[in-house]
């Protein structure tokens, strides 16, 4: 089945004003309610990286976990955990981050991933970037390397992409939305 970017659309939900006014939150939950939007999602960033040499993908909680799970599944390599302060037993690494208002620290477990790991990090949407470059200041602290980030969305005009590209990231996503 070939990703229908039109169809993935039709599926999605936007919910103006929330959680904040002024944000167009890009609810991703109807997608799961749809085997053959979950099907087609999953099936286009398997097919992207079926013959690539990432080890590891790095999920972000906790949209990120949902899609991340089958990704790791059908790769056959391991799924770590990027997830937010406080959730994660044991040994743990974290990154600060700014919000708009305030600021969020990510974490990962020290013993994730190593030197040698190529990590695909992988979260359900980019806005400003924040989240996803605490979570590959995390990945090199530990050693390893971060290949690609993938999302589902981008929000090209909060340049969150743009911020990634520049520190060397490359940005797979497989769809964008205009404005905030
Ligand atoms: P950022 O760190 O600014 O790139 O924000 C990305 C994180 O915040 C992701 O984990 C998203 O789930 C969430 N997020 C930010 N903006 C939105 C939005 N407009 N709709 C849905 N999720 C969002």
């Amino acid at each position: 089945m070939s990703f229908d970017e039109c169809y993935i659309k039709s599926v999605m939900r936007t919910i103006p004003d929330w959680p904040e006014p002024g944000i167009m939150f890009r609810d991703i939950t109807p997608l799961f309610k749809d085997p053959k939007a979950l099907r087609m999602i999953s099936d286009a960033f398997i097919q992207r990286y079926i013959d690539s040499d990432i080890t590891h993908i790095a999920s972000i909680d906790a949209r990120g976990f949902l899609i991340g799970s089958i990704m790791a599944y059908q790769l056959n390599i391991p799924l770590v955990l990027v997830r937010k302060k406080g959730k994660l037993p044991g040994e743990t690494v974290s990154q600060e981050y700014k919000l708009e208002y305030g600021s969020a620290t990510v974490e990962m477990q020290s013993d994730a991933v190593a030197e040698g790991d190529k990590v695909l990090i992988f979260d359900d949407l980019i806005a400003t970037g924040g989240t996803v470059l605490a979570a590959s200041t995390i990945v090199k602290e530990l050693g390893a390397s971060v290949a690609e980030v993938a999302t589902l969305i981008n929000l090209p005009d909060l340049q969150g992409s743009r911020k990634i590209q520049e520190a060397g990231i490359p940005v797979y996503s497989l769809m964008s939305y205009e404005g905030l």
